[in-house]
């Protein structure tokens, strides 16, 4: 049994400071990033020291847990506010969607590869996040469950698509880095009563997003 004790919230408490260095505004961010054990979600607890070090880590299926800052900046985008219903797309080991949760959000998360959607879906039970995980293809969104108040997108996406635009309340926000392989722009969309209004927020690196889900 894995745990979480005093050094590990040592290490979260100066990870939270860093990033209210870099920038990361939000008070109720920065308290979901000092919450959620960032550590529980790398597997090899050999590699558990990387866990608060703020870059990138390898998840298997060629697939990484995204760097703290980008996870805090992305969920700053997003403006969310607690009982808002809010569509992942890119579950990855599931990170970005404990701390969605620990924002008070109603999550859905949808992940193309098999084994990391059914081995997240059993770690967020163990440690008590509820939240509705599909294996599936984002680029379709999830239709049954929609509209959304947000959508953010935790892959690198060629272009924005039309479905998740159509998935949001008028009113709503899409969070998603835009652009080819290693380089996207980060972009917010905001679906008005007279159309969609975008922004950009800088240059970020995800994995890229791969249309149709893997793994049967
Ligand atoms: N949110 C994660 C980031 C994981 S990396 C975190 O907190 O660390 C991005 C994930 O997006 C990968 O697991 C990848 O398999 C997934 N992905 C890529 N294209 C996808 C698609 N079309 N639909 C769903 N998931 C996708």
């Amino acid at each position: 049994m894995r745990t979480d004790d005093f050094r590990h919230q040592g290490l979260r408490r100066q990870l939270v400071e860093l990033l209210k260095k870099k920038g990361i505004a939000s008070d109720k961010v920065l308290a979901a990033i000092g919450k959620v054990p960032r550590h529980l979600f790398i597997d090899d607890t050999a590699f558990e020291r990387f866990a608060y070090v703020d870059q990138a880590f390898p998840i298997g299926c060629g697939q990484t847990i995204s760097q703290p800052y980008t996870v805090a900046f992305q969920s700053e985008l997003l403006q969310l506010k607690p009982g808002e219903k809010v569509l992942e797309i890119g579950t990855g080991c599931g990170y970005q969607t404990a701390i969605l949760c620990e924002l008070g959000a109603k999550v859905y998360s949808i992940e193309r590869h098999r084994p990391l959607y059914l081995a997240t879906k059993a770690r967020l039970v163990a440690m008590g996040f509820r939240a509705t995980l599909v294996h599936g293809d984002g680029y379709k969104g999830l239709p049954v469950h929609a509209p959304f108040n947000k959508v953010i997108v935790t892959c690198g996406a060629p272009e924005i698509p039309q479905a998740l635009l159509d998935q949001l309340v008028i009113g709503g926000r899409l969070v998603i880095p835009v652009g080819g392989e290693g380089r996207q722009s980060m972009i917010t969309v905001e679906r008005t009563a007279n159309g969609m209004e975008r922004q950009e927020h800088g240059a970020f690196s995800f994995v890229p997003m791969v249309e149709k889900k893997s793994g049967g």
